[in-house]
């Protein structure tokens, strides 16, 4: 299936003021509604990493699980949940982060990565850019390293994929808005 972006915007809504004032969230449920724009965007992300030298993808809670999980299925890579803090019950270890609209935590189970490994971390969009560099730094504290921060939609506005390549992580999104 050729990739359309015009098509995958007009299926991506803006919902103004939410869940503050001043922030236009990109909801991506109208997107996940319908199977030949899922399919349209988890096939453009199989395309580009079939042949890639990662060894795991890591999916962000909770939108980045939908695709992350698609593409860890077809190219029959491990998947890592990287969760928001007080969801996973094993041992974990935890960073703090800024996003858009609040802060929070990141966790993932300290088993879950080893050195050696290499990892693409998956979300469905790069806001500040405060979820993927809190995962890269996830990724580095059990001594593996970052192949690519991917999502399907970049703000470059709020500069999140600027600080993500300047910070030495490939950065990678399938459409943008400006
Ligand atoms: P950030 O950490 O600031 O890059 O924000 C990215 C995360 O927050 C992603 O998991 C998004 O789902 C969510 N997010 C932040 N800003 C928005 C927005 N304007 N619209 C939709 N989701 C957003």
């Amino acid at each position: 299936m050729i990739f359309d972006e015009c098509y995958i915007k007009s299926q991506i809504r803006a919902v103004p003021d939410f869940p503050k004032a001043g922030v236009i969230f990109r909801d991506i449920a109208p997107l996940f509604h319908s199977p030949k724009a899922t399919r349209m965007v988890a096939d453009s992300f199989i395309q580009r990493y079939v042949e890639a030298d990662f060894s795991h993808i890591g999916a962000m809670d909770a939108r980045g699980f939908i695709i992350g999980s698609i593409i860890a299925y077809e190219l029959n890579k491990p998947l890592v949940l990287f969760r928001k803090k007080g969801k996973l019950p094993g041992d974990v270890i935890t960073e703090p982060y800024a996003t858009e609209y609040g802060t929070a935590h990141l966790e993932i189970h300290s088993d879950s990565l080893c050195e050696g490994d290499s990892v693409l971390i998956f979300d469905d969009l790069i806001a500040t850019g405060g979820t993927l560099l809190a995962a890269a730094q996830l990724v580095r504290r059990l001594g593996a390293s970052l192949y690519e921060a991917a999502a399907i939609i970049d703000l470059p506005e709020l500069g999140g994929s600027q600080k993500l390549q300047d910070a030495g992580i490939p950065t990678y999104c399938l459409t943008a808005f400006a």
